[in-house]
């Protein structure tokens, strides 16, 4: 069901708007009004370009005009949501200029489940009436565009490139993430995206969906969790519908699933996913993966399925460092419009370190309380605030791990934190972790002596203000001490 221009009409049998397309109007549409839709829609053809027109402007129809407010109906919600982002203010000024004055657009989309054929696919749009019917016949079970957004799970809009801050810990995948939205040749498959919690995966895939249905409408993007993937397929096997299940998934052209790790253990499901997996890959179709662990490492995954997912790009979120956590809180900051001190957001950049989720609640946190009574946002103020946040975020570290971060940097081995060695070169070293110690852990002086070779108090206190004085005398000194500590602030590092 297409109109002579290939563009869907709405089909839905209980609505009598079968005519509704621009040069056969509703009964409710002045002749004169119609006529320009037309030129509207064909003046903005000119503005936007031919795909763009076909993916986004063409499937509307008018519906009415009453009070200043133009009716417009959309096959889908995504493409409602599209349009009314991109292009509603240029059809509004337009209108004004054309026709008359306009003051808004309200949208509605009326397309039954079935109804809308596949309006951004560019092979069907520009296929003539018996073609289409035949291919629908043909790939009943072929997805549509309304049906790949009732089957993904839900996009969210912040989840962008454009709000995406890229740095050292995350350039790989970022760059993997932008490439495949930047061209249809598939360069790896699948990308395998992994890291641990709150680093950006999830962030990244719907940056990949929201792009490509931008750029590239045309392919049918799939995203959606390993949950969600499983929940579907158990409900096609209780339907005794596995075909329609197989054969939907293997006519996407981009399939995403967030959090693989998901299906360990889940046998039937880990099954199927080979063999969709397959199905994909072989007819050259991009699989994006996100998981926790690296594709070896993961547990209660199938060998083969593992040996699978490693077999493209697989690209590792590292734990964020100062610098990177520092840019993110500053664009946020920013795109909340909030004026916050630099003092501020590099104390919340130096404390909360375990993962950008967390750093993002906070500083929601504090704008939110500063709002609220009325304060302007100090550091003394984020302190108060946050105290539980910061204190949960210090209580990790361990005496073991300053002494072997210190020994890392000063290539020195443990045994040297305990030995009586008093060569400048190893008791320099040790003097800074027992200063570390005292600062970031909250053990006593004795506790913190026994843990250096069972050394008394007084010396660990003697470390501690040698440390203090060398710091105030030589900036470079202090310096090579901040990193150390900061780089303590880091997981897993
Ligand atoms: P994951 O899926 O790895 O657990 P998410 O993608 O859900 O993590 O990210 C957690 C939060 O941190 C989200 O609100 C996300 O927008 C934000 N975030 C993660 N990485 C970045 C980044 N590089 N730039 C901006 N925001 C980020
Ligand atoms: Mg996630």
């Amino acid at each position: 069901m297409t109109r002579e221009d290939g563009s869907p009409v709405d089909g839905t049998t209980q609505k009598n708007n079968g005519s509704s397309s621009s040069d056969k109007p509703l009964s409710d549409i002045p002749q004169a009004i119609a006529d320009e839709w037309s030129r509207i829609t064909e003046n903005l053809r000119n503005d936007i370009g031919d795909t763009a027109f076909r993916s986004w402007i063409r499937p509307l129809s008018l519906k009415s005009v009453s009070s200043q407010i133009i009716h417009i109906i959309t096959p889908t919600r995504f493409m409602r949501d599209w349009v009314q982002s991109h292009y509603a203010d240029q059809i509004l000024s337009l209108w004004d200029q054309n026709v008359a004055k306009a003051h808004s657009i309200e949208f509605s989309i009326e397309a039954g489940k079935n109804a809308a054929p596949q309006s951004s696919s560019s092979n069907t749009s520009e296929k003539p009436k018996s073609s289409l019917i035949a291919n629908q016949n043909a790939f009943a079970s072929e997805l549509k565009q309304d049906e790949i957004e009732q089957l993904s799970s839900p996009l969210d809009p912040r989840f962008t490139f454009e709000r995406f801050v890229s740095g050292k810990s995350n350039e790989l995948a970022y760059a993997a993430a932008r490439r495949i939205t930047e061209t249809d040749i598939v360069s790896f498959n699948p990308l395998y995206i992994y890291g641990g919690v709150g680093l950006g995966k999830t962030h990244l895939m719907h940056a990949i969906a929201w792009r490509m249905r931008e750029t590239q409408p045309e392919r049918k993007v799939l995203y959606l969790s390993a949950e969600k993937f499983m929940y579907q397929f158990i409900r096609a096997l209780r339907f005794r519908d596995s075909v329609t299940f197989k054969e939907q998934f293997r006519s996407v052209d981009v399939l995403m699933i967030d959090d693989i790790q998901f299906i360990s253990g889940k046998e039937s499901t880990q099954e199927e996913f080979f063999h969709t997996f397959n199905a994909l890959v072989d007819q050259n179709k991009q699989i994006i993966i996100s998981a926790d662990k690296s594709p070896n490492e993961l547990d209660g995954i199938q060998e083969r399925l593992k040996s699978r997912l490693g077999w493209g790009l697989v690209a590792d979120i590292h734990p964020t460092n100062y610098e990177l956590r520092l840019n993110i809180l500053r664009s946020k900051a920013e795109q909340l419009g909030a004026n916050i001190p630099a003092k501020v957001l590099e104390f919340l950049a130096h404390k909360i370190s375990s993962n950008i989720r967390e750093l993002e609640g906070a500083l929601n946190r504090i704008i939110a309380h500063a709002e609220l009574v009325g304060r302007p946002i100090t550091l003394e103020y984020t302190q108060d605030v946050l105290h539980d946040l910061l204190r949960a975020n210090n209580r990790r570290i361990s005496i073991d791990e300053i002494q072997r971060k210190v020994c890392s940097h000063y290539n020195l081995r443990m045994a040297d934190m305990q030995s009586a060695r008093r060569a400048r070169n190893v008791a320099r070293p040790r003097q800074i972790a027992m200063y570390l110690a005292k600062q970031l852990t909250s053990r006593s002086l004795p506790e913190i002596g026994r843990k250096f070779g069972g050394r008394d108090h007084t010396t660990v206190m003697h470390a501690v203000r040698k440390i203090e004085q060398l710091s105030t005398e030589d900036p470079s000194f202090s310096d090579e001490v901040s990193l150390i500590r900061r780089s303590l602030n880091e997981p897993n590092s």
